[in-house]
């Protein structure tokens, strides 16, 4: 999963859609802006350190939520969010956040928020970024968020350009090398649609089965409201931009 965003009920409804699942999953990879933008930066960071196997990584927001990037490198709602989420960020979820590393790789999978090449801030949107990306990770396989789009992008031989694939959804599709995936966002998608999107992965059967799960938006809006946050953020929740 990635970009959660502070956003406790999607983080808990996609929890829910995996954990129903037989057999249930063995770990939970997260690939950053675990806060930022949403009402419940310390409760989502709670949740997901109780989690199995956990890996995490830093993103772009996070950073910005411990004072580590200029605020101006954000648009103006982003940067109301952050300086928002510095104001109530507890010293345990800063320094959670703090340790989490930029990228890092597991089994055959190098994992980024933006992308390998500059971990966490490019955006892989098209298949010529890919292409550029697909040189500066060893492994078959890299896992990256940061657009909030579920996008995959499949480069076969070394001499081929990366062309970018239908994601499917509800289905486990093979994996094959090589790949960029990502799994969309759970707590503010951009796809145009609300649900809270993420991916299972089998390391067995090598397939990547990407998921929504509805969450209660009117919720996490009210949070964000009575916090003060922008109601420009808590209005694109339902239409998913
Ligand atoms: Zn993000």
């Amino acid at each position: 999963m990635s970009d959660i965003h502070a956003n406790l009920t999607a983080l808990k409804s996609v929890l829910e859609d995996a954990g129903s699942r037989t057999p249930p999953y063995e770990a939970v990879w997260c690939l950053g802006d675990t806060v930022g933008y949403g009402p419940d930066p310390n409760e989502c960071v709670e949740l997901i350190r109780t989690l199995p196997g956990l890996v995490c990584l830093i993103g772009n927001h996070d950073e910005a939520a411990l004072g580590m990037t200029q605020l101006t490198r954000f648009n103006h709602d982003a940067r109301a969010a952050a300086a928002w989420t510095q104001d109530v960020l507890t010293e345990e979820s800063a320094s959670f956040l703090k340790a989490l590393p930029s990228e890092t790789s597991v089994d055959n999978f190098t994992m980024a928020h933006g992308s390998p090449r500059q971990p966490v801030w490019e955006y892989i949107l098209d298949p010529r970024t890919a292409d550029a990306n697909f040189g500066e990770f060893e492994t078959d396989y890299c896992l990256v968020g940061h657009s909030h789009l579920p996008l995959i992008f499949q480069r076969s031989s070394a001499d081929a350009l990366a062309i970018s694939k239908t994601v499917a959804w509800n289905q486990a599709s093979p994996l094959s090398p090589r790949m960029i995936l990502n799994p969309g966002s759970v707590g503010q998608p951009r796809d145009m649609d609300p649900r809270a999107a993420y991916a299972i992965l089998d390391l067995k059967s090598k397939t990547w089965e990407a998921r929504r799960a509805a969450y209660e938006i009117s919720e996490v809006q009210l949070r964000m409201l009575k916090a003060g946050l922008p109601e420009r953020q808590a209005l694109r929740l339902v239409a998913g931009w």
